[in-house]
C-alpha cells in the first residue's frame, strides 16, 4: 500500500507537468481528486489494513494527497494566466497602424473665397471687411439708390429697424472706404451678405467680394482687363467672356459679364439653359453721384467697380447645381472639395 501511494504520487506529479491546457486539467482531476480517482480508492482500502499500520499509512495518504492537490492549483494557475495574454493577444493587434484623427478642412466657399481675393491681391487690390448689420445710408443712399426708389425692390431686404438693415450686398464698402481715403484705391471686400430669398439658387444669408478701383483716367477698357485676367485665372485661359449692357444706380455705364458654360463649352445645357452662357458677375463705371456724396472731384477722378457672389462662382466651379447644399452641413458632400 505504501509502495502503491508513492507510485501514484510519481505517476500524478509527471502527469501535472505535462498537461497544456484547462480542460486536461479537469480530466486529471477527476482521474486523481475526484470522488471515484484514485486517491479516494486509496483511501478507502485503507479500512482494510492491520490497525497497526493505519494511523501512519492515512497520515501518509493525506499528506501525498495535500501535496498533489496543492501541485494541480498552481498549474491551474499557470495555465489560466496562459490563456488570458494568448486572449489579449487575439484582441490587440499591435501591429495594426493607429486610427487616423479626422481633419477639419476649409469650407468649398472659404476656400473660393480666399482663391478669388488671391487672385485680386496678385493684381494689387487691398482687402478691407465691414460690418454685416448697415445703415439704410450706407447700403443704399450712399450707392444712389435713395428711398422710394425702384431698384430698393431688387434687394429682398432684412430690416433691423427704419434706419439699420443686414447688408443686402457688400457695396456699401465702396462708400465707407471713400469717404476715409483719398484715390488712388484698390480695393476688394469679401463678406456676408443677406437677402430674404431661398431657393434652388438663392440662399437668405451668402457670400459676395467687392472690388474697385479709383484713379485719374480709369477707363471702361482697364475694367475689361481687370475682370478677363479675373476670370481667367478661376476658369481657365482659352475661357470666352462677353460684356452685356446693364443697370447698377451706383455705376453708369453697368455691364454683366458672362463666362461660356463651363459645364456644356457653349454648346448650350440646363445649367446655363440653353444659351452656352453663364452670367457670374456684374460691374459698371462709378457713378459720378458716388463720387460727390463722398467728396471726390468727378472731374478728375474716375473709377470702376465690380461684384461678385461666391456661392456661384462655387457652383460653376465645381458643377453644382444646388446652392443650399452649401449650408446642409453634409460631410459627405463638403469633404469632396
Ligand atoms: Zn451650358
Amino acid at each position: 500500500m505504501e509502495h502503491e501511494l508513492q507510485r501514484l504520487t510519481t505517476e500524478a506529479r509527471d502527469t501535472l507537468a505535462t498537461l497544456q491546457d484547462i480542460d486536461q486539467l479537469e480530466e486529471f482531476r477527476i482521474r486523481y481528486l475526484g470522488r471515484k480517482g484514485h486517491f479516494s480508492t486509496i483511501m478507502r482500502k485503507l479500512g482494510t489494513v492491520s490497525q497497526d499500520d493505519r494511523p501512519r499509512l492515512g497520515q501518509l495518504a493525506n499528506s501525498v494527497k495535500a501535496e498533489i492537490e496543492t501541485l494541480f492549483k498552481e498549474r491551474q494557475e499557470i495555465l489560466l494566466q496562459d490563456r488570458k495574454t494568448t486572449q489579449k493577444e487575439t484582441t490587440e493587434d499591435l501591429t495594426l497602424p493607429g486610427r487616423k484623427p479626422a481633419l477639419g478642412r476649409l469650407h468649398p466657399v472659404t476656400q473660393i473665397m480666399n482663391e478669388v481675393c488671391g487672385v485680386f491681391e496678385k493684381m494689387g487690390f487691398s482687402v478691407a471687411e465691414g460690418p454685416d448689420v448697415e445703415t439704410d445710408h450706407y447700403n443704399f443712399e450712399a450707392l444712389n439708390i435713395p428711398a422710394h426708389h425702384p431698384a430698393r425692390d431688387m434687394h429682398d431686404t432684412f430690416y433691423i429697424s427704419d434706419s439699420l438693415l443686414l447688408r443686402t450686398h457688400t457695396s456699401p464698402m465702396q462708400a465707407r472706404i471713400m469717404e476715409n481715403r483719398e484715390p488712388p484705391l484698390r480695393v476688394i471686400a469679401p463678406g456676408k451678405v443677406y437677402r430674404c430669398d431661398s431657393d434652388i439658387t438663392h440662399t437668405p444669408m451668402f457670400h459676395q467680394v467687392e472690388g474697385f478701383l479709383v484713379d485719374k483716367q480709369v477707363s471702361f477698357a482697364d475694367l475689361k482687363g481687370v475682370l478677363t485676367v479675373f476670370t481667367q485665372k478661376m476658369f481657365g485661359e482659352d475661357l470666352a467672356l462677353r460684356f452685356r449692357p446693364s443697370f447698377f444706380p451706383f455705376t453708369e455705364p453697368s455691364a454683366e459679364v458672362d463666362i461660356a458654360c463651363v459645364i456644356c463649352k457653349g454648346q448650350g445645357c440646363r445649367v446655363c439653359k440653353r444659351t452656352g452662357w453663364l452670367e457670374i458677375l456684374g460691374c459698371g463705371m462709378i457713378d459720378p453721384e458716388v463720387f460727390k456724396m463722398v467728396g471726390y472731384d468727378p472731374e478728375v477722378y474716375s473709377g470702376f467697380a465690380f461684384g461678385l457672389g461666391i456661392e456661384r462662382i462655387a457652383m460653376l466651379k465645381y458643377g453644382i447645381d444646388d446652392i443650399r447644399l452649401y449650408y446642409e452641413n453634409d460631410l459627405r458632400f463638403l469633404s469632396q472639395f
